[in-house]
């Protein structure tokens, strides 16, 4: 079984995106600007947050913490996103979900401007990547495929089984699954017969948010299985979606919980960054 190793990936395009950003600063006067707006200092976020602010300073990003009271209004949160989709120095508006329940999410990120959504969660972003993938696409999808490419995994003409339809990871890998000539089923938590869609698939995608529900006779025999689900279990145990013992007896390539997908969804994120700046994407 191949590891598909997430952790040494990152490090390589950490470096690939450090020189990228110097070469466009060098060339175009403009340093990359992120910028994130936390509403309360939910631990998780905060920590997810943090890593983000890291990496920027890591590739050479300049970036911003926006950060909220918990009771924030969604006029105040709102003039917040509007200030920084104004901000020539800001390329990236993140904001960090899930928002306190007071606050309307779906019109905050709508009212992010779509030439800065690094997230890829606005519904023009959304659209581009069905129609043509020119937008900006989310990260943890894009993080699936950046390790599938690195290890070669052949897609065009395979069977690819995704599990989960939400929008920030399900759906767009199916799409981009699609998009490089993959054969896609999208299984849910309506699907009947689960496990034997599953082992049917050459690359399984897992990203239910059900840890370990993934067990050895659900893949196929040298099949390549990303996990993206991430979870504490009661032992206080990093695990996702995919039972790590038990797959990696049966499947051909493996992605490890931690230290697979989840590293190279900040990869992405600097990616996007960068690709906001050049201002490549359509619609900028
Ligand atoms: P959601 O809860 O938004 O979506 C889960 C999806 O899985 C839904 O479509 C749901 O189906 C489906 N599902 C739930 N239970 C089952 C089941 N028993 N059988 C089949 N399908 C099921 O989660 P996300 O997509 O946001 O995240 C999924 C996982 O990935 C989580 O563990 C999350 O923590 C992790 N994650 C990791 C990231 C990373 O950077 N590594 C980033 C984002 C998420 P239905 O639509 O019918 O309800």
């Amino acid at each position: 079984m191949i590891l598909l190793d997430g952790s040494t990936l990152a490090k390589k395009l950490e470096k690939q995106i450090q020189q990228d950003v110097a070469s466009f600063a060098e060339k175009s006067g403009v340093t990359p600007g992120l910028a994130t707006v936390q509403v309360g200092n939910n631990p998780a976020s905060s920590v997810y947050v943090g890593k983000k602010h890291q990496a920027c300073k890591k590739v050479g990003i300049r970036s911003e913490r926006v950060e909220l009271d918990e009771d924030v209004s969604q006029e105040a949160l709102l003039g917040h996103v509007l200030r920084l989709n104004l901000d020539p120095a800001i390329h990236g508006i993140l904001v960090q979900l899930p928002l306190p329940k007071h606050l309307d999410a779906s019109m905050i990120i709508q009212s992010i401007d779509p030439a800065k959504d690094v997230d890829g969660f606005h519904l023009e972003n959304v659209g581009r990547l069905y129609v043509d993938g020119s937008g900006l696409v989310p990260c943890t999808p894009q993080g699936v495929m950046a390790l599938l490419g690195e290890y070669d995994v052949p897609i065009a003409g395979k069977r690819a089984v995704v599990v989960g339809r939400s929008l920030i990871v399900g759906k767009p890998v199916a799409q981009l699954l699609l998009s490089q000539n993959a054969t896609v089923t999208i299984a849910h938590s309506k699907s009947e017969n689960i496990r034997a869609l599953c082992k049917e698939a050459q690359i399984l995608v897992v990203a239910a948010g059900q840890p370990e529900m993934v067990r050895h006779d659900w893949v196929a025999p040298g099949a390549c299985v990303v996990d993206v689900g991430i979870h504490r279990n009661s032992s206080g145990k990093i695990v996702g979606d995919v039972n790590f013992d038990e797959v990696s007896q049966i499947a051909g390539f493996l992605s490890p919980v931690p230290g697979g997908v989840g590293p190279l969804t900040i990869s992405m994120l600097m990616q996007n960054t960068l690709k906001a700046a050049r201002g490549i994407h359509v619609g900028k």
